[in-house]
């Protein structure tokens, strides 16, 4: 099996580079999770996102008629590798934009829906900016036990009830949500439904939540009376649940690559910090307890880097990759903890430091990465929710549900 790109996808990775060297003018991210960022970033991370459409690259493996670049799915991984290495953010529209809002519509959304909601993504637009609406104060994890009810009334749903952890709803134009359509359902499975949701609507009220960090990333959305078109409705009445494995497919497959290249160049930053600083006379990159530690978390990162390798390959192929997502996403969590952790020993106290402060040393890296980990690993499901998928779908074991 030959690793070695070819020269389009070497050339587009240069190309990526020149970009952040001219553009991120000292940002840094670590992740994607930029698009959840602090309000003062985020003026910054809507202009990158129209530089990078008008690039060419924001929706690059999408098919042209739908605003994409009809690129490979590797040139794509090329793409998102290189952003995460130089943190750039703007990459996802809102959370959900280009993992999975875009994709979902391509595979059973309608024609209509596709002609009027996937544009503004691919041309980095406000318009674009979606976020996503699954959780409930009752239904995390259990996901089929929302509550939150539409209820058809002519050629509209009215829809009653209330989100939680909405991340980006505060920004977001858009909202791709889960409702019950019907609750006369022999399992809590069915009688779900995907739909849009205009953010404008009169009906919706959008609180704060802020995360750990004290960063608002995501909200508790309310809805009164929320009006909606039947033409939002997405897929088909009732089958949200099924819609939606292939939608979190996306999302979760979209974590791992969003983070690989930011997590390779940290650990090149702890690799030099070591060489650079001393402890008790000797150069830190001497001893051999932080030099077991380093070449540990670069075996990991080179296990993450080939399984987005190996996904990629197989949508190359047209497969859809379930549990193989799972696996990266849970596999993707315990990369950054153990990272996040290493950076601390070696950083010392100056990992206790604001990500801001001017003390801070590697760009606040390894503090944004600690603060960011925690919260990576509940988003999207949590890793005994990837494993029991994982030991369901890759393991043949009973349904967890
Ligand atoms: C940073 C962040 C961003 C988020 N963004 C969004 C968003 O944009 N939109 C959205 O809809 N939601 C979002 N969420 C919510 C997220 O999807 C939920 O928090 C997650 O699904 C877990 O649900 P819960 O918080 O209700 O915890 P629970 O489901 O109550 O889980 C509590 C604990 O029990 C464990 N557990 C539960 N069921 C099982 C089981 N069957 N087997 C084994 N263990 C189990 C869990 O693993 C966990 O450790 C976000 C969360 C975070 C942290």
């Amino acid at each position: 099996m030959d690793f070695k790109f070819g020269e389009t996808e070497e050339r587009l990775r240069d190309e990526v580079r020149k970009f952040a060297r001219v553009e991120m003018k000292g940002h840094f991210a670590v992740s994607g999770l930029e698009e959840e960022s602090r309000d003062e970033d985020w003026e910054f991370t809507m202009q990158i996102s129209k530089k990078l459409a008008q690039k060419g690259w924001l929706t690059m493996s999408w098919p042209r008629e739908y605003g994409g670049q009809g690129a490979s799915p590797l040139e794509q991984l090329v793409y998102m590798d290189e952003a995460s290495y130089w943190g750039i953010p703007g990459t996802q529209m809102g959370v959900s934009g280009i993992g999975w809002v875009g994709p979902s519509l391509m595979l059973f959304g309608s024609e209509e829906q596709r002609k009027k909601y996937i544009p503004p993504i691919a041309a980095g637009e406000p318009d674009g900016v979606w976020c996503t609406a699954y959780s409930e104060p009752n239904a995390g994890s259990d996901f089929a036990n929302i509550q939150t009810r539409a209820v058809r009334s002519g050629d509209e749903y009215i829809i009653n009830g209330q989100k939680i952890w909405t991340s980006c709803a505060h920004r977001a134009r858009w909202c791709w949500m889960a409702v019950r359509t019907d609750v006369n359902v022999a399992k809590k499975q069915h009688g779900i439904s995907l739909i849009i949701v205009d953010m404008k609507s009169p009906g919706i009220t959008v609180k704060p939540i802020l995360n750990f960090a004290g960063v608002h990333i995501f909200n508790e959305l309310f809805l009164d009376n929320v009006h909606v078109p039947v033409s939002n409705l997405v897929g088909t009445e009732n089958r949200g649940w099924y819609h939606l494995m292939q939608s979190l497919a996306f999302e979760r497959h979209s974590i791992a690559p969003m983070f690989c290249g930011g997590a390779r160049r940290l650990l090149e930053y702890l690799v030099k910090y070591t060489r650079d600083n001393t402890y008790k006379g000797k150069p830190m990159s001497a001893d051999p307890v932080i030099r077991h530690k380093l070449a540990e978390r670069a075996i990991e990162i080179d296990i993450l880097k080939m399984f987005g390798y190996e996904i990629t390959w197989k949508m190359s192929k047209g497969l859809i990759p379930i549990y193989e997502a799972a696996r990266n996403k849970a596999y993707c969590d315990v990369v950054m903890q153990r990272l996040a952790t290493t950076g601390t020993e070696i950083t010392g106290i100056y990992s206790q430091l604001d990500v801001l402060s001017k003390w801070a040393k590697l760009m606040g890296m390894v503090t944004r990465l600690y603060m960011i980990f925690p919260g990576m690993s509940i988003a999207a499901g949590t890793d005994e929710v990837q494993k029991n998928i994982v030991g369901q779908f890759k393991l043949g074991l009973p349904r967890p549900y």
